[in-house]
């Protein structure tokens, strides 16, 4: 097999696009892909700002490399979880890798910040230990960028996430989260701009990236992935893209092109600061202090709103701003 580009010998092969690369031009390609995707969607400029959400995976570091060779700002934001040695491991991969790359990274604590962790919400509230993960983790990307003064939320969504995301929503037919399904979420009142400069590249292609570039990342999936939806998503597209290479990128950037468009005159809730955290909701509580409050057997509020609020949390309630962050 031959590479595409220089005719060396191929290492990676990329059945949706029927080419072969080798490393040096497989690395080309990606960061082209990356930079394509920033250009198109108009993600950042050269000077902005970048907080990026950084697990420890192949994904976030790999964005991450991509991001620093190409001169931008990106600060990475790791969120500890208090999944055990999981989240131990994760911890270390990211401080390492800011270590070596002489990157700024800041580490939030759940536990220490806002007292409790992930599995202890999972054991304890109505929601499962993914969507208090991705609550939390949208909750606090956002309430840190905005906080740090910076412009943009970028995390390392690649393309399975979100063709597996965009299945989930419309085997149900969730037009709202349909509707706001996209590589970028505009600046709105109290909500800093959020990209995914990976949504072109898949899973299969960041781990070649992370690997030809010597990235160290945690291969162990969370133990907790069991309850996460998403993952069977993801396996059904999976089999369809065995035997038809390229539908998965088809389905999504299909929709970026041609369905996206149909969905959007869906109007946005208006949004008003939480009344316990002040960062923005459409109701009076934001979903995260809902969901910490029941985790720690805490009241929010007068005892007849509260009585409110109980009924709420037993529906499945997202903030406005539905920025999946619950695969990276
Ligand atoms: Fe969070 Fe992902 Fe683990 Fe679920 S599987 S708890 S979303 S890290
Ligand atoms: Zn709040």
């Amino acid at each position: 097999m031959k590479c595409k580009r220089c005719r060396d010998v191929a290492v990676i092969e990329i059945r949706r696009h029927n080419s072969a690369y080798c490393p040096a031009c497989f690395i080309t390609v990606f960061r082209n892909q990356v930079a394509t995707a920033i250009d198109r969607w108009e993600m950042f400029a050269p000077d902005d700002r970048i907080l990026l959400a950084v697990s420890g995976g192949k994904d976030s570091l790999a964005l991450w490399d991509v991001l620093l060779e190409a001169g931008y700002r990106a600060e990475g934001l790791y969120l500890g979880l208090g999944i055990g040695e999981y989240s131990d491991r994760s911890a270390e991969v990211t401080r390492r890798f800011a270590e070596t790359r002489g990157a700024a990274l800041r580490v939030v604590d759940l536990r220490d910040e806002y007292g409790f962790d992930v599995p202890t919400a999972g054991a304890k509230g109505s929601r499962s230990a993914c969507a208090v993960c991705g609550l939390s983790k949208r909750y606090v990307f956002n309430r840190a960028a905005l906080e740090g003064g910076f412009d943009v939320v970028a995390t390392g969504h690649n393309l399975d996430d979100e063709a597996a995301t965009l299945l989930g929503n419309t085997l149900r037919w969730q037009t709202e989260y349909i509707a706001r399904q996209s590589p970028l979420l505009p600046t709105a009142e109290g909500m800093v701009r959020k990209v995914k400069p990976l949504h072109r590249l898949s899973e299969l292609e960041t781990a070649a990236y992370a690997f030809l570039r010597g990235i160290d990342y945690v291969v162990q999936e969370c133990p907790l992935v069991g309850g996460n939806t998403q993952l069977r998503y993801k396996e059904a597209m999976n089999s369809i893209e065995r035997t038809s290479p390229g539908t998965k990128a088809q389905f999504f950037l299909g929709y970026l092109d041609r369905g996206m468009p149909l969905f959007r005159t869906q109007e946005r809730p208006e949004l008003q600061p939480c009344e316990q955290c002040e960062q923005p909701t459409p109701g009076r509580f934001c979903a995260f202090c809902r969901a910490r409050a029941q985790i720690l057997g805490e009241r929010l509020g007068e005892p007849p709103a509260d009585r409110e609020i109980v009924r709420e949390l037993s529906e499945e309630v997202l903030p406005a701003e539905l920025y999946r962050v619950d695969a990276t």
